[in-house]
């Protein structure tokens, strides 16, 4: 249900070097425009992961971690306090259920 978002790019990272390597081993020419573009793809994500967010529940700035929930149906990015509040209550709503049934 939550997911820490700092995990996605590293994934990117390794698909981008083996392409680069694959395409390298092809043609030479075609692997140094794939580490150009990679490259950028690279600081692109880089900079969307720097830029400073905020928690959507209580406003507190997102240092490392953050995690995403859908709350009212929309994504919503929160701080790992929140995400603990957010754990607690689903598991707690959980139970209930199983208490009723
Ligand atoms: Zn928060």
């Amino acid at each position: 249900m939550a997911k820490r978002k700092d995990e996605g790019l590293g994934c990117l990272l390794l698909i981008l070097i083996g392409g680069i390597i694959y395409l390298w081993s092809q043609n030479t020419i075609w692997g140094i425009v794939a580490l150009i573009i990679g490259l950028v793809l690279f600081f692109v994500a880089a900079i969307v992961v720097a830029i400073p967010k905020t928690c959507d529940i209580c406003n507190a700035a997102l240092k490392r971690a953050s995690y995403s929930w859908k709350l009212d149906g929309k994504n919503q990015r929160v701080c790992p306090n929140c995400n603990r509040s957010l754990e607690r209550q689903t598991s707690r709503a959980a139970l209930k259920k199983k208490e009723l049934i």
